[in-house]
């Protein structure tokens, strides 16, 4: 039997009702905070991600799915939005169409990663993109966004943690001292965090190893190497942060994985959800418009896991969707009416009634399980002398109180 590729899911028709609820909290949340939504294609060039995500990091050195395409192009399904948004950001001089763009998505996204629950290798995330502005209100503005639509879902074990990096320069001396002060400790750390001390020493923070987290008792604090200009702008991140009433704690050791933050770095933990327990996750990324060679431009932005939100609020059992209902069901009574019912069904659902009738010739106790069964408010019976006679019935299913009507009357039929 051919199954679906390892780390990839089908989405059915069952679960979709939870996935059409999460997209419409999201877009209603974006439209409240005047965000336009962006849509870029599946694939770029490879070179975007390797530039603009950074050739050391783990999406780029293991995760992408690359492909060299008939015209020897190098290919890469994107593994995450922002390389994607900031380079059409600089394709379309939208810089020049007004200052500040703030851009949302929700996309399927794809990483080989090794797959386990809340991990898959096409997976989908919302997020936003605000570009063109470096006010920290807007830091502050991004952390609400992703809080509210988790808390809009009805989450409620959450945890909003947040860190500044500085700029490069505050950052470079701090990553000196790290190195300085894990130096004699190299060897005892696993292999992967010897491999970052040497390409990117801040990620040796990420390791889940716990022999490598008591290496790094002790190690010096970010926090305390930062600038002034970004100990002032966090201290404003905080501050807006505290007046919009989200809870946060500071994690000195969120460094995120990627090369581009710059500043403000947050994610959002659930406590529901298993090891995968990041929900979101962004920051402020001030130098990357210039790393993929467009005018220097801030931005700030975040992207959600739907699949993992989606597992958070079933764990946390937010969802209680109220059931699908379909308007009418209609039953066919004795002989074969089926074109007239075809007839009467295209009427009501061009007056955009969403109505069902029998496809597979089965007896009208059968049609009426059938109704039942996709909760339909209203039947018609067409059939017998009733409908020889140029009559249907109505029956209201949740009173049971039923009425003849003339066939002309479907025209004009009205219900609450
Ligand atoms: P990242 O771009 O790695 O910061 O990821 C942002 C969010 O996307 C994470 O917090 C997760 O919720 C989600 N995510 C990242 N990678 C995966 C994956 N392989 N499978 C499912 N969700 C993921």
């Amino acid at each position: 039997m051919i199954k679906a590729v390892t780390g990839t899911k089908d989405i059915l028709p069952s679960d979709i009702p939870k996935w059409k609820h999460l997209e419409s909290v999201v877009q209603t949340i974006f439209k409240n905070f005047n965000y336009s939504e962006i849509r870029t294609p599946i694939f770029e060039e490879t070179v975007l991600f390797a530039r603009g995500i950074g050739e050391e990091t783990d999406i780029v050195g293991k995760e992408m799915y690359t492909f060299l395409d008939k015209g020897q192009t190098s290919i890469t399904l994107k593994p995450e939005m922002t390389a994607s948004v900031v380079r059409a950001f600089i394709e379309h001089s939208l810089a020049s169409k007004q200052p500040l763009y703030k851009l949302y998505y929700i996309s399927p996204m794809f990483r080989q990663e090794r797959p386990q629950a809340g991990r898959l290798r096409q997976f989908h995330q919302f997020g936003v993109e605000a570009i063109g502005s470096e006010s920290p209100i807007l830091d502050a503005e991004i952390i609400q966004i992703a809080y509210d639509i988790l808390r809009r879902l009805g989450l409620k074990d959450l945890l909003v943690k947040i860190n500044s990096l500085g700029i490069p320069e505050s950052r470079e001396n701090y990553k000196k001292e790290l190195r300085h002060f894990l130096n004699d400790k190299k060897n005892k750390l696993s292999e992967d965090s010897q491999k970052r001390f040497d390409t990117n020493i801040l990620r040796v923070f990420d390791s889940k190893i716990e022999t490598d987290q008591e290496l790094l008792k002790g190690a010096p604090i970010l926090l305390d190497y930062l600038d002034e200009e970004s100990k002032i702008y966090f201290n404003i991140v905080r501050n807006i942060l505290r007046e919009a009433d989200i809870p946060f704690e500071i994690d000195t050791k969120l460094v995120r994985g990627l090369d581009y933050y710059a500043k403000t770095t947050f994610e959002i933990i659930s406590g529901k959800v298993g090891s995968q327990n990041a929900l979101c996750g962004g920051g402020r990324y001030d130098l990357l418009a210039e790393q993929l060679e467009g005018k220097p431009t801030p931005g700030v932005g975040f992207a959600a896991g739907i699949e993992r939100i989606l597992l958070a609020c079933e764990n946390e059992k937010t969802l209680s969707l109220p059931e699908e209902k379909l308007d009418f069901y209609i039953v066919t009574v004795g002989e074969n009416l089926i074109e007239k019912v075809y007839n009467a069904a295209s009427i009501l659902r061009r007056r955009n009634f969403s109505v069902e009738f029998d496809y597979l010739d089965r007896s009208a106790k059968a049609q009426m399980r059938e109704a039942n069964k996709l909760n339909a408010r209203f039947v018609i019976f067409f059939g017998g002398d009733e409908y020889s006679n140029g009559y249907f019935s109505l029956k209201n299913m949740q009173t049971g109180e039923q009425k003849q009507f003339p066939l002309e009357d479907l025209k004009t039929i009205v219900i609450e």
